[in-house]
């Protein structure tokens, strides 16, 4: 990818960050997500779900909640964006399954985003056992399976495939692998950042500064901006409109978690090989290739189609959803040390403000009416209260 990338560079000159970024980690033959995809203990990067079932477990219940907060509707779509293994999606369906009297009458399906062929496989065989095929050209998934609990499941490239229809989307770890464009400012004002071949050492790249401003600096950059130095990701911003227009459309909610800021941090972009940072200009497509998402800017980009709620620390969010409940109850069924022992550690890992219990935040896209009623002249005394959205508030599930 290194050589194909600096012909490329050597032919037509720097490029952005953004598409340095997107060939490291997309590249259909040769980028990180495509051929290596290292995600676990025994990959180069380790997520919540790969630590703990109870991770996975507490968002199904967010998901059910929704569900009945929104009048339980008879059908619903959960939509998985960059789901990785397919460890969130499978712990997710076992809490679907172990509730499945209070789902019974729901039709429930799964849609998966998934761009990297590899992954996909590996997403297909942890959650069909291997039942899946590739789909009929017409139709808009690649390929499409059965749970092991019997549940249909899809998938694709992008999710403007995805059918429509009232759905609850999930985008864990998602957001940050999105190529971002980088910012400075300069004496002379604003210039991009771009990826160009270092000419002192052969084959080596380096990061050099746009001679002007440039299409991205005029359209990127807020006049009132008061940093130095700002990351920001377009096509975030595109998924997170698309998103915000089907909830608006179809109805369901969305739930963002990742690691980021409201608007406030600068330089974030980094790379993970075997769990430690790695120089994120060497070797591109052996390293995972990350920045922190901005959810100041998903909030922007909702144009107020959906009301937005957090971001909230993980632990915060967990905590609401009761974790703490969970982990007893799994400590009380354990008989075995190594295993309590295990379960401790896990929870320690998701909440620990030294681990990821502050840097990861959860995000939720909502429909307006689930917070506000909408007006109406009459009647107004017959209007319940709305129930709190578990999570950024206590889990209360009746
Ligand atoms: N959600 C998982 C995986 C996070 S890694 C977890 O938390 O464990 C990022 C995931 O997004 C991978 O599955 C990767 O292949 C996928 N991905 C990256 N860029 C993508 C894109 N542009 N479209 C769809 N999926 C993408």
């Amino acid at each position: 990818l290194l050589r194909h990338l600096c012909r490329k560079l050597r032919a037509s000159g720097p490029v952005t960050v953004a598409e340095y970024m997107r060939e490291a980690l997309t590249n259909p033959a040769q980028g990180y997500y495509t051929r290596r995809g290292g995600i676990g203990e025994s990959g180069d990067f380790i997520t919540s779900p790969e630590i703990s079932q109870v991770f996975g477990e507490l968002i199904g219940i967010w998901y059910i909640s929704e569900w009945m907060a929104m009048g339980k509707p008879n059908t619903f779509q959960l939509v998985e964006l960059g789901p990785g293994r397919g460890t969130l999606t499978e712990d997710i369906l076992r809490v679907f399954n172990q509730l499945s009297s209070v789902l019974s009458k729901c039709d429930v399906s799964v849609h998966l985003v998934e761009v990297s062929p590899k992954l996909g496989k590996i997403q297909a065989r942890m959650l069909t056992g291997g039942k899946m095929q590739p789909s009929h050209k017409d139709e808009s998934a690649y390929m499409k399976g059965i749970s092991k609990t019997g549940i249909p499941i899809f998938w694709y490239r992008d999710i403007q495939d995805v059918p429509s229809g009232y759905s609850f989307y999930l985008a864990h770890e998602f957001f940050d692998a999105l190529p971002i464009h980088k910012f400075q400012r300069t004496e002379k004002g604003w210039r991009e950042v771009l990826v160009d071949i270092d000419p002192e050492v052969p084959e080596q790249l380096r990061f050099v500064l746009s001679p002007s401003s440039t299409p991205a600096t005029e359209n990127f950059i807020q006049p009132e901006e008061t940093r130095d130095h700002v990351e920001v990701c377009p096509e975030a911003g595109v998924i997170i409109q698309r998103l915000a227009c089907r909830i608006e459309k179809d109805g369901g909610a969305a739930l963002v978690a990742d690691y980021g800021h409201d608007g406030t941090k600068t330089d974030t972009f980094r790379g993970f090989r075997n769990h430690k940072f790695h120089d994120v200009l060497s070797a591109p497509g052996t390293a995972d290739l990350t920045a922190d998402v901005d959810f100041s800017y998903l909030r922007k980009m909702t144009q107020e189609r959906t009301t937005t709620l957090g971001p909230i620390k993980q632990r915060e969010f967990l905590k609401n959803m009761g974790i703490d409940l969970r982990l007893q109850v799994l400590l009380q069924n354990s008989r075995d040390t190594a295993t309590r022992e295990q379960l401790l550690h896990s929870y320690d890992m998701l909440m620990n403000p030294e681990n990821m219990g502050d840097c990861f935040n959860f995000f939720a896209l909502l429909p307006h009416h689930r917070l506000v009623h909408p007006e109406k002249k009459d009647k107004a005394e017959s209007k319940s209260p709305l129930p709190p959205v578990a999570g950024f508030n206590e889990l209360l599930l009746k």
